[in-house]
């Protein structure tokens, strides 16, 4: 029985192959005699799932199966008809980093706007009418004076 469906599954192999010779009809189709190999193979000490089959003393194996026991993404390129085996985490972020300024800090104790010479306590009326992206913080009152901020008459800082 089991000998039998084996032959069934080699009948659709066949059969993928000589239809795909139909599809791409470039000529690299062609009919061949495979056996289902009696051979167990494993990665890493883990045993590959799924049939492997010798085919003129090569044993060919599920490239995907092999591929992921050995920790590497298979993709596949359908405009080239490429599959491919490759390292993991190695897609290049086209998404530009941020520019982060190291000079202008997002947080503090006081406030000053890069449009007035002016620092304020984060409470300031005055404060509150800065713009976000205007904002400059400073940890100290020192910090502030030293960087050419005079305290706000308001809040008085
Ligand atoms: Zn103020």
């Amino acid at each position: 029985m089991k000998s039998e469906f084996r032959g069934f599954i080699i009948g659709v192999i066949l059969s993928c192959i000589l239809l795909s010779s139909v599809v791409f009809a470039d000529g690299i189709g062609k009919k061949i005699d495979v056996v289902f190999n009696k051979v167990n193979i494993t990665v890493n000490g883990g045993m590959v799932e799924g049939d492997n089959i010798l085919f003129d003393g090569t044993t060919y194996v599920p490239l995907r199966k092999i591929a992921e026991m050995l920790d590497k993404e298979v993709g596949w390129d359908n405009s080239t008809n490429t599959a491919s085996i490759n390292d993991k985490n190695k897609t290049v972020n086209v998404l530009p980093l941020p520019i982060v300024s190291q000079n202008i800090k997002t947080d503090g104790v006081y406030v000053g706007t890069t449009q007035s010479d002016k620092y304020h306590k984060p409470t300031c009326r005055w404060a509150e009418k800065i713009l976000k992206e205007n904002e400059i913080w400073f940890d100290s009152k020192e910090e502030a004076q030293e960087k050419g901020y005079k305290p706000c008459g308001v809040c008085k800082p």
